[in-house]
């Protein structure tokens, strides 16, 4: 059932678009903890799903909600983040521009990008945008932060300078809600990052979905509000974000689909399966 305008006839496709492993510490709060009675657990290693999300709307023409990692990646991020969040699994049909082709369209055919916040392994594929004017829209704070953690370095890592760049067209939104089209709602989610946004999609015949980005990586951080990891950066807002999202979910009837969970995104039908 869906509680909204219902203007989407197709879409999302869910694009798969990489995958990761790192230790399970990074996205749930005292994964693989050593205690007295059992000072050296088993460090348990997480695989991961990177995945973007491309939609055909009726009055926007084709919206890419993230964009992953970007080509070589591990090469661009260099040692040693490359081997603590490695690249693994891989094949050339992941890239970005051969994931679009999947779903019957190329990269050029996109008028807008979403990112739901700036790190790494969501912005990377920005590089396919460069030197075009297709709108690159980001929250205010996250657009702000981003910059700032490269410029001064408070943050580098996460963030890198490979994509902030001033040949993209970068326009940024601002507030806790933005309706950016009809039947596509942003809002404003900060916690995992401060300006991070997850996107809502009402369509008219499965309804409400919610993706999260990364402001829950896999369904623990969701579903137990298990609080994520080393990559939290401030957990009050993500305590505030995460009742925003869960109520958000519960009154549309939301399928809630996050960041990296590779097990979430097994039960969907991945492109180029058009859901409406
Ligand atoms: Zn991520």
């Amino acid at each position: 059932m869906s509680t909204s305008i219902d203007l989407i006839n197709q879409a999302p496709q869910l694009l798969h678009i990489g995958n990761l492993e790192a230790e399970e510490g990074w996205f749930k709060r005292g994964g693989g903890t050593s205690t007295l009675s059992n000072p050296k657990p088993d460090r348990e290693r997480r695989k991961l799903m990177v995945m973007s999300v491309l939609i055909e709307h009726p009055t926007e023409g084709l919206i890419l909600f993230e964009t992953g990692s970007g080509k070589n990646y591990p090469e661009v991020w260099g040692a040693p983040i490359n081997d603590v969040f490695a690249r693994v699994d891989y094949d050339e049909s992941q890239e970005l521009d051969q994931q679009i082709e999947r779903t019957g369209h190329s990269v050029k055919d996109v008028t807008m990008v979403i990112l739901g916040h700036l790190h790494i392994d969501h912005a990377g594929g920005l590089e396919l945008f460069r030197g075009t004017k297709v709108p690159i829209y980001v929250h205010e704070a996250e657009l702000k932060h981003a910059f700032y953690s490269v410029a001064t370095g408070s943050d580098l890592g996460v963030y890198m300078p490979h994509y902030l760049t001033f040949d993209l067209n970068w326009q940024s939104f601002h507030g806790d809600f933005l309706e950016i089209a009809p039947g596509l709602n942003l809002r404003h989610a900060p916690g995992h990052t401060p300006g991070l946004c997850i996107m809502q999609v009402n369509l008219s015949e499965s309804g409400t979905w919610i993706f999260t980005s990364d402001m829950y990586h896999v369904h623990e951080n969701y579903e137990d509000n298990h609080p994520q990891g080393w990559l939290a950066r401030d957990h009050d807002d993500w305590v505030r974000s995460n009742q925003m999202i869960h109520l958000l979910a519960r009154r549309t009837n939301a399928k809630v689909i996050f960041g990296h969970c590779a097990e979430t995104l097994s039960k969907y039908q991945l492109a180029p399966h058009a859901y409406t």
